[in-house]
Parts: C-alpha cells; sequence; structure tokens
C-alpha cells in the first residue's frame, strides 16, 4: 500500500529512492525546481540529460512524460524528470498534469524506487493554480501509485502550497 505524505520544505533535501523533477522539456536545466536539482545535485544529472538529448529525446521530453537519470550528490538514487504543461485558461490540460505524476511513479516502480517525492508540477513557472494543481497530483496519485511504492511525499515549498495539499487530502 502507498501511504501519501505532506512536508513543507526544500525538495532537494529528501532523502528518498526517487526525487521527481518539475523539468522543462529541453532536459538542460531551468529555474524552480530544476534549478535547485542541478545546483545540489552537481554536474552529473546535466551530464545524463545531455545523453537523453543526444539519443532517446533528440526533440527533447514530451510534456506529460518522464524519465530517470542519477541523483548525482542528492541523497537519492535517482532524479525523475517529467515535464508539466504550462497553465491555459483555454484549453484543459489537466490530463497532462495527471500523467506527469502517472508516468513518474511508472518509472518509479520500473526502478524499485519504494520511496518518492514530488514537487507541486506546474504550480510555478508553468502557472497552474495551486488548488487545482494539488487536487490532481492527489487523485493521481491515488488512482494509480504501484503497491510497491511505499511513500508518496509531496514536498511543499510554502504554506500556501502545503495548505492546498492538506486539503486535496481530505
Ligand atoms: P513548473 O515549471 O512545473 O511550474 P517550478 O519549479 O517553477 O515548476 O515550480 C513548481 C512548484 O515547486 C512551485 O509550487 C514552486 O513554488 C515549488 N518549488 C520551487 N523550488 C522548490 C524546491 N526547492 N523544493 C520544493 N518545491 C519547490
Amino acid at each position: 500500500m502507498t501511504t501519501l505524505t505532506l512536508v513543507q520544505g526544500d525538495i532537494t533535501r529528501q532523502t528518498v529512492d526517487a526525487v521527481v523533477n518539475a523539468a522543462n522539456s529541453s532536459l538542460l536545466g531551468g529555474g524552480g525546481v530544476d534549478g535547485a536539482i542541478h545546483r545540489r545535485g552537481g554536474p552529473d544529472i546535466l551530464a545524463e540529460c545531455r545523453k537523453l538529448r543526444a539519443s532517446h529525446y533528440g526533440k527533447g521530453l514530451p510534456t506529460g512524460r518522464a524519465v530517470a537519470t542519477t541523483a548525482g550528490k542528492l541523497d537519492a538514487r535517482w532524479v525523475i524528470h517529467t515535464v508539466g504543461p504550462v497553465w491555459s485558461g483555454i484549453e484543459d490540460r489537466g490530463e497532462l498534469l495527471a500523467s506527469c505524476y502517472r508516468e513518474s511513479l511508472r518509472v518509479a516502480a520500473e526502478l524499485g524506487a519504494r520511496t518518492v517525492a514530488f514537487p507541486a508540477i506546474s504550480t510555478g513557472i508553468f502557472g497552474w493554480p495551486m488548488d487545482d494543481g494539488a487536487r490532481i497530483a492527489v487523485r493521481t496519485v491515488r488512482e494509480s501509485a504501484d503497491p510497491a511504492v511505499e511513500e508518496v511525499r509531496f514536498v511543499l515549498f510554502d504554506e500556501h502550497a502545503y495548505t492546498a495539499f492538506e486539503d486535496a487530502l481530505r
């Protein structure tokens, strides 16, 4: 069975098997969670991302998909990179956001990860409203987590995000 937990804090400070990165499709780094992971994790992560770009993901990682690399110097075994959708007020991209959680969990289970830390994907630079992002995250993890994954930990950067996830869990 998978237990969902919440912590307020920095995702790069977690001790888990896999840390999920809110990446962008270039896989070559960015701001927010992505920047923090590469800063603390060191150059080995970017080196593997470059190799992915040179092989399977020549055009970048599509939105809603997930791929794993080393976690470098993070206290984890893998970073699972996933590309969230940019928020749109016109088009419902909720299925793509759900896909990020589902695909990341699928990759985590394939790797044999038992503890997985997620940020609130798309709710930063990509502009997704926190309450809705939290609902999609909690619902999708509940529906799709492989029971071999023991803990899914949502790591929320601030109190607003923490409260939104707390509400979504109820
Ligand atoms: P996206 O481009 O998918 O929106 P961001 O990295 O900009 O991704 O933001 C995703 C969420 O992660 C935001 O809610 C942001 O406040 C939060 N965040 C930013 N840095 C960290 C961090 N070091 N640890 C945990 N959450 C973070």
